[in-house]
């Protein structure tokens, strides 16, 4: 429903005057995200506290608009894109540290506050906040339990969702409710934190979050392995994991992306490089030293033709220049390209990556992959030129047999972007009709008028674009 003058003024009286604006200029950066999906809201507001936003959704729900919340809108699976208009909600200004309480190694912060820039303060206190997106820099905390994200030391330190203890979130009702306590262990009742973790802001907006800190390894080793063939470094992946060494990252580049890379930063890799990994140990400085001479051993013995370890900051930072480059380098290359995220159980690496191949090859694209190699996590980018007719219609093709494949080896279509719009059609190859209805009948609770976030993660057709 539009936004009259009447809810507008009372908008405004939440929020003050400077804080809400209905021009083409907001309406416009505030209807994206890093799907470059366009969707213009009728207004944007900019609240600065649970009470404010409080009143915003209960003004929201009487009148039936809709609300998206949006972090850095960074999400790669259209979670921030106002797709129905009404009020986007933007939370940045609410971007305190509140309180690092080195007692208990916990921290609470207010959700507009960015990852990198929590981190960076956790560790003048000597401790680490472990979860670690490559959008790190620019992405919010709020946005980052929304969407439950990943990264790159996930292998060994797990996700988002393993450090969030405690949240204050604002139902879509405008009621104000905590959940979860600062404590390592509390079993009581059902646990509303991890349901809220990963619900892609339909549930509820988070206003404040207690996360858990760890004190950070004595030590790193960064080692990058060349490969000529991709299944010479899936065997390494596999090997490493085997010799029961858990690295900080684990993380595979192919071809395709090593290319893109090269012409990108004029990155030069020895002829016949087909494939990457970058690996990282840590921990106390003499099980590194020993973990570290293991992973090159491990990676000569699968045919690895050059190892690289990096014994200066500087060169820790060339090592990890080309998998930092790589989403710019894609894009420079293919403005259309189709990302996916899948994740599938690691000894099923290879296999998801030689049937990628086979479906690029059928639909005539060139493929790039990437990602979390010791998660299984592969980041799948489809380069297509969308000014060719029926590219992008070919290409989505190929994403679903994509999908196909992976729910066959008992993957996930996600691993950490969430589902968004982009994904919802496809969620019923991997969610059956029983825990999908579920899933609804939680939404509907929590939302009973459908106000929050509308026309995510739970497929429309109508809002196909
Ligand atoms: C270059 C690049 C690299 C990336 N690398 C990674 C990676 O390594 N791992 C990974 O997991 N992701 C990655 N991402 C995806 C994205 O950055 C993450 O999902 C990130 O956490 C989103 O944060 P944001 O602040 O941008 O959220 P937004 O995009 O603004 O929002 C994401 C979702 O969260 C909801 N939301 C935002 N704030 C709140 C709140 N306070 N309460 C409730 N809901 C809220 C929004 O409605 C939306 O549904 C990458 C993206 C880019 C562009």
């Amino acid at each position: 429903l539009p936004i009259d003058n009447e809810l507008y003024k009372k908008l405004e009286a939440i929020v003050g005057e400077q804080y809400i604006s209905d021009s083409d200029l907001d309406r416009v950066c505030n209807s994206y995200d890093a799907t470059k999906q366009r969707s213009l809201p009728d207004v944007v507001v900019r609240p600065n506290s649970a009470q404010e936003i409080s009143e915003i959704l209960k003004l929201a729900n009487e009148n039936h608009v809709p609300v998206y919340p949006r972090g850095a809108a960074s999400g790669l699976t259209g979670g921030a894109v106002p797709l129905y208009g009404g009020i986007a909600l933007d939370i940045t200004r609410m971007n305190r540290i509140i309180e690092i309480d080195e007692a208990n190694l916990m921290a609470t912060v207010e959700p507009g506050v960015v990852i990198a820039d929590f981190q960076n303060e956790v560790e003048k206190y000597g401790l680490l906040y472990p979860p670690d997106p490559a959008s790190n820099k620019f992405a919010t905390m709020g946005g980052s339990v929304a969407e439950c994200s990943g990264g790159l030391r996930g292998i060994k330190y797990g996700v988002t969702k393993d450090y969030i203890m405690a949240l204050e979130v604002i139902l879509p009702t405008g009621e104000i409710i905590h959940t979860g306590r600062k404590t390592l262990k509390s079993v009581t009742g059902y646990d509303l934190t991890k349901l809220f973790v990963g619900s892609e802001g339909t549930l509820g907006i988070f206003t404040k979050i207690v996360v858990k800190l760890i004190p950070p390894p004595e030590k790193i080793e960064t080692i990058r392995a060349y490969f000529s063939s991709i299944k010479d470094a899936a065997d390494t992946v596999s090997a490493i994991i085997s010799a029961k060494i858990v690295p900080r990252t684990l993380e595979f580049v192919d071809e395709e992306s090593i290319k893109a890379v090269s012409i990108y930063i004029g990155f030069s890799v020895p002829e016949n490089t087909k494939a990457l990994l970058l690996i990282e140990v840590d921990g106390s400085a003499e099980t590194v030293l020993k973990d570290a001479q293991i992973i090159i051993d491990i990676s000569k013995n699968n045919s690895a033709f050059e190892v690289e370890k990096a014994e200066t900051e500087e060169e820790k930072d060339s090592l990890w220049a080309i998998r930092r480059s790589i989403s710019p380098a894609l894009y420079a290359i293919s403005s259309g390209k189709v990302s996916e995220d899948i994740c599938v159980p690691r000894s099923k690496v290879t296999q998801m990556l030689e049937s990628i191949g086979e479906i690029g090859k059928k639909y005539k694209f060139r493929i790039a992959n990437f990602g979390h190699a010791g998660d299984g996590n592969i980041h799948v980018n489809i380069l297509t030129e969308p000014s060719i007719p029926g590219e992008l219609d070919r290409a989505e093709e190929a994403v679903k047999e994509i999908f196909e494949k992976v729910v066959e080896l008992d993957g996930t279509l996600s691993g950490e972007h969430g589902v968004g719009n982009t994904k919802s059609k496809y969620l019923s190859l991997e969610i059956g009709h029983r825990e999908m209805k579920l899933m609804q009948d939680i939404k509907n609770l929590f939302d009973p008028n459908g106000i929050l976030n509308p026309g995510k993660i739970f497929y429309n057709k109508e809002i196909e674009k």
